[in-house]
C-alpha cells in the first residue's frame, strides 16, 4: 500500500483540489454555494466543469456520471463519454456546465409510487455540490439530487438535504436567543457504523436463497453458534484482515473516513465505522461503502452480505447511527458545555430531541422499517421495534429534577441551576453505557441503533432532522417571545418532562419486562414493517414533514406506496425462492436419503437375524417429515397463489403478504429444518450454517 496521506481522497474532487485548480473568484463563489447554501451562478458552473473534466481525463477518466440514490435505496448511475466528434474524424473531450448541473435520466424504471406518470416519465438529476464529485475507476461520478420533472423528490438525497436545511435553520434560532451571534450554520452529523458478514463465495453459490434474498431461508441451528461469545473483537483471521484493508484504502482514495474496524458478535461477522461527517456525505459515503464492501468481497472470492439477518439464530446486522448537530464554528451543539449558561443551550438542544422522538416515535420506527429488519429487531440482541430513549444515570437525574421546580443538584455533587443560577459542568462521558437502546445518548451525541444495514441512513435521518427541526421550532417560539428567558427555559424543559418522560428508559431493552412496561407507558410496539408504513401517512406525521418542506404530501403519500410494494416483492421473491428449494433441492435430498435408508431395511432385513427397528424408526421419521414439509410446502404455493391474484390495495396486499405467505414460509421452514438434521450430510443439497459461518 502506497502512503496513507498520500492515497486518501485521491480520486476526489475535493476542496484541495478545488482551490488549487479553480479560478480564485469561481473557488470563492462555489464554497458560497457549498459552505452558506447561496444558489448556483451557471457561469460558475462551466469553470468547475471544465476544470473537473481536466482533472477527471488526467486521472484516466473516459465517462462521467450524475450519482443518483432513487428510491430503491441504492445508487443509480448512467455514464457518458466525454467525446464529441469532430469534423475529421477524431474526438475532442468535452463536459459543459450545463451537463454538469443538469441530467435527464429516464425515470420511467425507478419506483415513483404514482408520482409520476408513466407517459411523463422524464426525470432530472441536479448537481449537490455539498458532497464531493469523486472517480470510480474510469467514471467521474457527480452526486446528484434526482426529481420529477415537475420537482417531486423521486430519491432519498432530496428530502435529506431539504431537512438539513430545516435543521438548521430552527437551530440557528435558538442560538441566537442564547446569544450566539458567530454561528451562521447548523450542520446534522453522522456517523454510521456498518456491520456485515462475510462468506465464502463458494458455498454462497451453492445457495439460491442467498443469491436470490440476501438471506437464508433454511438452514438448522448449527452445533455452535455465537454462544461462547469467542468472536467479537478477536484478532482478525488473515483472510479477513486482508480484505478489510484492500476496503479500507479503496474508501480512503474516495476519501470516507474508513476508521475503526473489528469482529463482530456473531461467527463471519464484522463491523466498519467511520469517523463522522455530515448527514449528507456521511449517507453517500455509506452507500460507497456498501458498494466498495460487496466489490473487494467478490474479487476475494467472498460475498459480503449486507442483510439485516442473514442468518436465524445468531446476530442480525444493524448500522448505528450516531447523530448530532453542529454549527459552521465548530460547536458540537450536544456536547454538555463548560459554563452554566452552555449548559441550559445543551439541554435545551437534548431535550428538544426528547421531545421529538417521543412526539414522533412511529415515524422514527417507520423510517427505519424494511422487510429484513423485521427479522433482526427484537431478536438476539438487537433493539426491540420500540423507540425509548437512553439518558444516562445523570442526565435522567437532571431530566427528573427539573419536572420538580428546576435541577438542584448534579448526580456527581456540586450545585446544579440553570442560567442565572449556576450548573455544574456536566462532565464528558457522564453517561454509563447502554448497548441496549435503540436511542442511547453518548456523552455528546446520540446513537440510533434501530437501522438496519443494508438500508441507505438517508430516510432515518430526513425523519430526524425533520422531527427535531419541529421541536425546537416550537421551542424558538416560545422562547423569542419571552421576557424571562432563563424562567421561560426552566418552563419549557419543566413541560418537555411532563409530557415526554414516557420516552425515557435506562433499563434493559432486550428483557420481556420492557415490552410489558411500554405498554404501560402507552409507547408504540409497532412489531412490523407493515405496521409501521402506514404511520407515514398519519395526519401529524405528513404534517410535520411538509411544515419544513422535507415531504410534501404528494411525496409522502408515493413513498408509502413505494414501501408497501417494495415490501410484497420481497416477500414475494423469498417465497418463490423457499418453493424452488424446497421443491427441486431439499424434498429430493430427502426422498433419496429416504431410498437408501429403505433398501438398507430390505437388504439387512434378508440377510438374516438382524434388527432393523433404528433403520425403520429413522425412515419413519423421515416420512412423516417429508409428508408433513409436503403439506405446507402445497400450502405456501396455494397462498402465493393466492396472493398473485390480488390487485389494488397495497395495504391489504402487504397485510396478505406478511399474515399468511409469510407465516407459510415459517412453517415450510420448521419441516426444512427439520429434515436437514434427519438427512445424510452426503444427501444435503446446499451447504450449511455451520459450512457457511466456520469456513471463512
Ligand atoms: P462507540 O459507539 O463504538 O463507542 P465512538 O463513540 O468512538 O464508538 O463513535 C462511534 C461513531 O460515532 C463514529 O463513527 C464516530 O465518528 C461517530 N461520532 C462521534 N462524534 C460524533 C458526532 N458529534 N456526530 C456524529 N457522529 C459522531
Ligand atoms: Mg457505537
Amino acid at each position: 500500500m502506497s502512503k496513507l496521506n498520500e492515497i486518501f481522497g485521491s480520486n476526489v474532487f475535493n476542496d484541495a483540489v478545488m482551490r488549487e485548480r479553480l479560478p480564485k473568484v469561481t473557488y470563492k463563489a462555489l464554497k458560497k454555494t457549498i459552505d452558506g447554501g447561496m444558489p448556483l451562478d451557471p457561469s460558475i458552473a462551466e469553470v468547475v466543469a471544465s476544470t473537473m473534466k481536466d482533472w477527471a481525463i488526467e486521472k484516466g477518466a473516459t465517462h462521467f456520471s450524475h450519482w443518483f440514490q432513487p428510491m430503491t435505496g441504492i445508487t443509480a448511475e448512467k455514464h457518458d463519454s466525454f467525446i464529441s466528434p469532430t469534423t475529421d474524424g477524431k474526438v475532442i473531450l468535452e463536459f459543459s456546465g450545463k451537463e454538469l448541473i443538469k441530467g435527464e435520466p429516464d425515470a420511467s424504471s425507478f419506483p415513483s409510487g404514482g408520482l409520476r406518470a408513466t407517459f411523463e416519465s422524464r426525470g432530472y438529476t441536479a448537481w449537490d455540490c455539498t458532497s464531493p464529485a469523486f472517480l470510480k475507476g474510469n467514471i467521474l461520478c457527480i452526486p446528484t439530487a434526482f426529481c420529477s420533472y415537475t420537482g417531486e423528490a423521486l430519491d432519498k438525497k432530496t428530502p435529506l438535504l431539504r431537512s438539513m436545511e430545516a435543521l438548521s435553520k430552527q437551530a440557528v434560532r435558538i442560538l441566537r436567543i442564547f446569544g450566539n451571534q458567530t454561528s451562521n450554520k447548523v450542520t446534522t452529523t453522522v456517523g454510521p457504523e456498518q456491520e456485515y458478514f462475510i462468506i465464502d463465495k463458494l458455498k454462497f453459490d451453492l445457495r439460491k436463497d442467498l443469491i436470490y434474498t440476501g438471506r437464508t431461508l433454511f438452514g438448522a441451528k448449527p452445533p455452535k453458534g455465537q454462544e461462547l461469545e469467542d468472536h467479537y473483537i478477536i484478532s482478525l483471521k488473515e483472510r479477513i484482515a486482508n480484505y478489510m484493508s484492500e476496503v479500507n484504502e479503496e474508501l480512503w482514495k474516495l476519501g470516507v473516513l474508513a476508521k475503526t474496524q473489528h469482529n463482530e458478535v456473531a461467527p463471519a461477522q464484522h463491523e466498519l465505522a467511520p469517523i463522522f461527517t455530515t448527514s449528507n456525505i456521511a449517507t453517500d459515503h455509506n452507500q460507497l461503502t456498501m458498494e466498495i464492501m460487496r466489490k473487494v468481497a467478490l474479487r476475494n472470492g467472498l460475498v459480503c452480505l449486507l442483510h439485516e439477518k442473514p442468518f436465524a439464530g445468531v446476530n442480525g446486522s444493524g448500522k448505528h447511527n450516531n447523530w448530532s448537530m453542529a454549527t459552521d464554528d465548530g460547536i458540537n451543539l450536544l456536547d454538555p458545555g463548560h459554563t452554566p449558561h452552555d449548559n441550559a443551550q445543551f439541554l435545551t438542544f437534548l431535550f428538544a430531541v426528547v421531545e421529538a422522538v417521543d412526539e414522533y416515535a412511529d415515524l422514527l420506527r417507520c423510517s427505519i422499517a424494511n422487510p429484513g429488519n423485521d427479522h433482526r429487531l427484537g431478536a438476539n440482541e438487537a433493539p426491540p421495534a420500540i423507540v425509548s430513549i437512553f439518558l444516562g444515570e445523570q442526565l435522567t437525574d437532571i431530566f427528573f429534577q427539573l419536572e420538580n421546580g428546576g435541577a438542584k443538584q448534579s448526580k456527581s455533587g456540586g450545585e446544579l441551576r440553570i442560567g442565572v443560577t449556576t450548573l455544574p459542568t456536566l462532565p464528558k462521558d457522564s453517561t454509563d453505557r447502554n448497548r441496549t437502546s435503540p436511542f442511547a445518548f453518548t456523552g455528546n451525541k446520540f446513537e440510533f441503533r434501530m437501522v438496519g444495514s443494508s438500508a441507505s441512513i438517508a430516510e432515518a435521518n430526513y425523519v430526524l432532522n425533520a422531527i427535531v427541526a419541529e421541536s425546537l421550532s416550537n421551542i424558538a417560539d416560545k422562547l423569542e417571545k419571552a421576557t424571562d428567558l432563563n424562567a421561560e427555559v426552566q418552563k419549557i424543559l419543566k413541560k418537555i418532562v411532563a409530557k415526554n418522560k414516557k420516552i425515557v428508559f435506562n433499563g434493559n431493552n432486550y428483557s420481556e419486562e420492557w415490552v410489558a412496561e411500554a405498554a404501560k407507558r402507552g409507547l408504540p410496539n409497532i412489531t412490523s414493517t407493515v405496521a409501521s408504513i402506514p404511520m407515514m401517512i398519519k395526519e401529524k406525521n405528513i404534517a410535520v414533514m411538509e411544515k419544513h418542506g422535507v415531504l410534501s404530501r404528494g411525496e409522502t403519500e408515493s413513498r408509502y406506496e413505494i414501501a408497501l410494494e417494495n415490501y410484497v416483492k420481497v416477500v414475494n421473491i423469498e417465497a418463490q425462492t423457499m418453493i424452488n428449494m424446497a421443491r427441486r433441492q431439499i424434498a429430493p435430498a430427502a426422498i433419496a436419503y429416504s431410498e437408501t435408508v429403505a433398501s438398507a431395511i430390505n437388504a439387512i432385513g434378508s440377510a438374516g437375524k438382524y434388527d432393523t427397528a433404528a433403520y425403520s424408526e429413522l425412515l419413519t421419521d423421515l416420512t412423516e417429515t417429508i409428508g408433513s414439509f409436503n403439506n405446507k410446502l402445497r400450502s405456501l404455493e396455494a397462498s402465493v397463489a393466492k396472493a398473485a391474484e390480488m390487485h389494488g390495495d397495497n395495504y391489504a396486499h402487504a397485510c396478505y403478504f406478511r399474515d399468511n405467505v409469510f407465516v407459510c414460509m415459517n412453517e415450510l421452514r420448521t419441516d426444512g429444518d427439520k429434515l436437514e438434521t434427519l438427512v445424510a450430510e452426503d444427501y444435503w443439497p446446499f451447504p450449511t450454517y455451520g459450512d457457511i459461518l466456520f469456513n471463512v
